[in-house]
C-alpha cells in the first residue's frame, strides 16, 4: 500500500507548520536543548549505574559492550551493506536504547506483581511436574507463538501500526537499530506475550534461558551482517530473514514476524525468503522524524498512516 499523492503533501505541510512552530519557541533554543538532554542522560545513564553496581543489574551495559566488541567488528568484516558506523541518525538510535530500555522495565516493576493473582494453580502444577528440558521447550514454543501474533497484531491493528512504525522507520539497518522502538510498543508486546506466561507460571528460571539466548541472538538480527545461513532458514531466524521484515519491497511486506523459530510463519502463511535477492532498501512509505522524541510524539499525531 502506498499514499496518494494528495495526502502525501497534506503530511508534509502539517510536519512543516509544526515544525515551524516548534523552531520560534523560547524551549527550542539549542542552548536549552543541550542542556534537557544532557542532564536527562546523565540521569539515566546514573541510575543505570548504580541499578547495575547495587542490583547486580547488567543488562543495558552488557548489550552495548557485547555490540561494541563483538557486533561492530563482525559488521566491519562481512557487511550486508556498505555503511559507515557513523551512519544518519545512530544517536537516535542510542537514545533509544538509553531511555526505551529504561521506560520498558516500568510495568514489568509496577505492573506484574499486581497480576500474580491471575496464575493458575493447576497450571502451574500440570507444567512444572514436567521435567526442565520438556519445560523449556514449552516455554520457547508458547513465547514465541505470541510474539508473532503480537507482533502481526501491531501490523494489521492501525493504531498499534502507527506505534510499531516507529520500529520500521529505520533506513539503516544494524545492531543498534533493532532498539529503535516506541516505549507503548514495546509495553504492548510485554503484556500480550507477558501475562499469558504469568498465568501458566513456567518456572522463570526455564523463561530466562530462552529470554538470555534469544536477546544474545536477537541482537544480530538487525545487524549489518552479510552471512546468510541457509541452512538456518527454516529452523531459527536469521540476519536476512529478518531484513526482510523491514525491506520496503512489497511482497516482503507484512511477512516474517516471527522472533525466532520460522515455523511460526510457515505455520500461518507469512513465510517469505527468496533465493535469488537480498532484501532492502529498508523504511515505511510514511513520515518519521529523524529525532529521538518527535519519534515518542509522531504516533499520536493526526498524520494518514499507511503500511
Ligand atoms: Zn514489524
Ligand atoms: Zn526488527
Amino acid at each position: 500500500m502506498s499514499k496518494a499523492p494528495e495526502e502525501n503533501l497534506a503530511c508534509e505541510s502539517s510536519e512543516k507548520s509544526d515544525y515551524d512552530l516548534w523552531m520560534k519557541s523560547w524551549w527550542y533554543d539549542t542552548r536549552i536543548r543541550m542542556v534537557v538532554g544532557g542532564l536527562c542522560f546523565i540521569g539515566v545513564m546514573g541510575a543505570y549505574l548504580i541499578a547495575a553496581i547495587e542490583e547486580g543489574e547488567y543488562g543495558i551495559l552488557a548489550f552495548i559492550a557485547i555490540g561494541i566488541v563483538v557486533l561492530i567488528p563482525l559488521e566491519r568484516l562481512m557487511p550486508r551493506h556498505s555503511m559507515s558506523i557513523l551512519r544518519p541518525q545512530l544517536l537516535t538510535d542510542i537514545l533509544h536504547i538509553v531511555f526505551t530500555n529504561f521506560l520498558g522495565i516500568l510495568p514489568l516493576i509496577f505492573l506484574f506483581p499486581l497480576l500474580e493473582f491471575l496464575r493458575s494453580d493447576t497450571l502451574v502444577e500440570i507444567i512444572q511436574s514436567q521435567p526442565q528440558w520438556l519445560q523449556i521447550v514449552e516455554a520457547l514454543f508458547l513465547t514465541e507463538f505470541l510474539i508473532y501474533w503480537g507482533h502481526r497484531i501491531t501490523h494489521v491493528v492501525p493504531v498499534l501500526w502507527r506505534f510499531h512504525s516507529v520500529h520500521h522507520s529505520v533506513a539503516y539497518l544494524d545492531w543498534w537499530a533493532g532498539e529503535r522502538r516506541h516505549p507503548i510498543d514495546g509495553y504492548f508486546m510485554v503484556l500480550f506475550t507477558g501475562i499469558p506466561l504469568l498465568i501458566t507460571g513456567f518456572n522463570l528460571t526455564d523463561l530466562l534461558i530462552v529470554g538470555l539466548f534469544n536477546g544474545l541472538w536477537d541482537m544480530t538480527i538487525h545487524a549489518n551482517l552479510g552471512w546468510r545461513l541457509k541452512f538456518m532458514d527454516r529452523i531459527w531466524v536469521t540476519t536476512e530473514y529478518h531484513h526482510w521484515h523491514h525491506s520496503l519491497d512489497k511482497e516482503a511486506r507484512d511477512k516474517n514476524y516471527a522472533g525466532a523459530l520460522p515455523i511460526m510463519d510457515i505455520l500461518f502463511g507469512t513465510y517469505h525468503l527468496p533465493d535469488d535477492r537480498s532484501p532492502g532498501p529498508y523504511g515505511i512509505d510514511t513520515h518519521m522524524p529523524s529525532t529521538y522524541v518527535g519519534q515518542l510524539i509522531q504516533p499520536f499525531k493526526a498524520t494518514q498512516y499507511t503500511r
